[in-house]
């Protein structure tokens, strides 16, 4: 019989997870008080929070604990990295049904660690609590060591629209999962489970002197056009089969398998995470490619997101997200 988590005490349960916790230099006083305390040396910090529910953001067949884990880190670690800022510190909130595998909740941990590593953020501290689903409440800290957080309000006509990382994995992922099709790929579902953005290109992007940023969180298109509403400017995206060639490549096979459209997915699948900027023309940062640019809203135009000067309406699906 596997151990579950009715079987402990809470403080059990703490023992077997806080020496899986991540530890990282920017912590004065860790786990085990009453509060954490970490520095902020820059004298400001950078806050969010993002909360994942069982059944509504994951399901537990497709998702082990340390997918979870990694998860409700990561796209905590992307808000911070997306403000320009270093992730340094996060709170993490379990709740968990008592049925849970101690190793599920374990598995979650793991997970966090996993994901910290990446920028060396810590967890400092957090709680736990019985419930009739899982529910993970993560909320980070970062450091702007000295530079000033990059806005979505930023972005000027003249300015070149960038990219890092990937589009469209995580969405297909979860399709090939939705259909009972993982097989297909395997890459794909692990985009979904695990997402990988780059995080230091979004500090990259900062020093580089970025003049918007945020991480695409809920599809290309759709975060485009928050950026263009946030600035008062539209985003004109290149021809998708150029500029997102990659992408496209990499969704073909399932999109071909499941009838599904490469392009919608690439455009408008969101949860990959990568970082969306705008940048002055000239060089991009190391992992930017460009996607589009940034030009000036004319009277009566067509939206706030714009391809290649056309309304953004091909390949179906997904043009009302840019009214
Ligand atoms: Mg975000």
């Amino acid at each position: 019989m596997p151990e579950l988590v009715r079987d402990l005490s809470e403080e059990q349960l703490l023992a077997r997870i806080f020496p899986l916790l991540p530890s990282g230099s920017s912590t004065l006083v860790g786990p085990g008080d009453d509060a954490a305390v970490v520095a902020a040396p820059d004298g400001r910090f950078v806050v969010s929070t993002d909360v994942l529910v069982e059944d509504r953001h994951f399901v537990r067949s497709w998702s082990s604990g340390e997918d979870v884990g990694w998860r409700a880190a990561m796209q905590n670690l992307a808000d911070v990295a997306a403000m320009g800022a270093r992730p340094t510190s996060l709170v993490v909130s379990l709740v968990v049904p008592g049925d849970v595998e101690v190793d599920w909740v374990t598995g979650f941990a793991r997970g966090l660690a996993l994901a910290c590593a990446e920028v060396g953020a810590a967890v400092v501290g957090g709680d736990l609590s019985g419930g009739d689903a899982v529910v993970a409440a993560v909320t980070v800290h970062g450091d702007l060591e000295g530079r000033a957080p990059v806005l979505r309000s930023g972005a000027r006509p003249g300015d070149v629209v960038a990219h890092a990382g990937v589009l469209g994995r995580s969405a297909a992922g979860l399709e090939l999962l939705r259909e009972g099709r993982p097989d297909v790929g395997e890459a794909l579902v692990t985009a979904f489970l695990r997402p990988d953005p780059p995080l230091e290109a979004g500090l990259e992007a900062a020093r580089a002197g970025a003049t918007s940023m945020m991480d695409v969180s809920d599809g290309l298109v759709r975060d485009a056009g928050r950026i263009a509403r946030a600035s008062g400017v539209v985003l004109d995206l290149d021809a998708p089969g150029t500029a997102l060639a990659e992408d496209l490549a990499a969704v073909r096979v399932a999109a071909d398998a499941l009838g599904r459209d490469a392009t919608t997915w690439v455009l408008t699948g969101g949860e990959d995470h990568g970082m969306l900027a705008t940048f002055p023309d000239g060089d991009l940062p190391a992992g930017f490619r460009r996607v589009g640019r940034v030009v000036a809203t004319a009277p009566g135009s067509s939206g706030p997101v714009t391809v290649e000067g056309a309304p953004a309406a091909v390949g179906g699906g997904w043009d009302h997200f840019s009214g």
